[in-house]
């Protein structure tokens, strides 16, 4: 069989990624640099990079941001403590928090308030779980491993329900559902999937294309839960061998040799450019027939925060 490439699609950029990257660019052009920004705006070292040349200043915590400046908030959400110490330093914010996570902290909320405990399903540090957990940190605990299943306690095993991460594998937290519903059976269900449909839609296309593919190149950084998420769902699907590079340059040819059908995806933090140069550095390596395939249309468009959107010329 000739050399070939399976482009995975959808791939690469969802709706939230592109609202909190706009966003950043929009609030340079209308207020000028310096502006700051809370953590990676989305975990892409490309899109850091690009928009530290442009004037954006990251920082880890709110503290480094000058009194009076502006910050903004990443798409993976912030607890209300972030805000109330933005608020305590007369910080200007613009909240650039995907609504699919705010969805997932609104739940948080509600069940809160209904006093259930809740056992969030996601990976410990990351700063998505982070935010959620901080809008009730008393009802809510993290479970990230098996381990984490039996440590649980509960007030009331008929109040229990479980939330998860946006960005976690849909059948790895399937398993662990399952292990805490057999601790405990009346635990509820979110009231809608909390893994989005760009990490789910991802993950579809790659296991469809990873069983015909000796290798699967996933570009993304290695901070990048939904990115992660896709090597270890190619390789669980069949594929030989997969990898994530952040740059087409970080392929190492050796990993192509004896290798017929290359599968390429992105992670959803990922600009298309980077897809391209990689399709390019195969091609230059004898990998010049692509076929896309294709197991979603998405069509999902976020509006800009409302901070920044009254701010704006139109
Ligand atoms: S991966 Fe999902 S939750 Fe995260 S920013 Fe994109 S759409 Fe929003």
């Amino acid at each position: 069989m000739d050399k070939r490439v399976l482009l995975a699609k959808p791939r690469g950029y969802c709706a939230g990624v592109d609202r909190a990257v706009v966003t950043v660019e929009k609030a340079l052009e209308q207020y000028g640099a310096p502006v700051y920004v809370r953590k990676e705006i989305v975990h892409n070292k490309h899109v850091v990079e690009t928009l530290s040349r442009r004037g954006a200043i990251f920082v880890n915590e709110t503290d480094e941001v000058p009194e009076g400046a502006l910050v903004v908030f990443s798409a993976h959400g912030v607890s209300p403590m972030v805000h109330q110490e933005a608020a305590d330093r007369q910080l200007r914010t613009i909240d650039a928090t995907c609504p699919l996570v705010t969805k997932v902290h609104n739940e948080a909320k509600r069940f809160a308030r209904e006093d259930y405990d809740i056992l969030l399903i996601g990976h410990e540090g990351h700063e998505e779980v982070e935010g959620t957990a901080g809008e009730a940190p008393e009802h809510i605990q993290l479970v990230d491993t098996a381990q984490d299943v039996d440590k649980v306690v509960v007030r009331d095993p008929s109040k229990v329900v479980w939330l998860s991460q946006t960005t976690l594998s849909v059948d790895e937290t399937m398993i662990r559902v399952r292990q805490l519903q057999e601790r405990f059976p009346d635990l509820q269900e979110p009231p809608s999937d909390d893994i989005c449909y760009a990490t789910s839609n991802r993950q579809t296309a790659v296991k469809t294309m990873a069983p015909e593919c000796d290798l699967v190149l996933v570009v993304g950084s290695k901070n990048s839960s939904n990115s992660v998420r896709l090597v270890e769902v190619a390789l669980q699907a069949g594929a030989r061998a997969s990898y994530l590079v952040d740059y087409a340059n970080e392929v190492d040819p050796a990993w192509l040799e004896g290798v017929t059908t290359v599968g390429v995806t992105s992670g959803a933090s990922v600009p298309d450019i980077l897809v391209m140069e990689l399709l390019e550095f195969l091609a230059g390596h004898g990998y010049g027939d692509v076929e896309e395939i294709t197991t979603a249309n998405e069509k999902i468009a976020f509006a800009l925060p409302r901070e920044l959107r009254k701010d704006m010329v139109r």
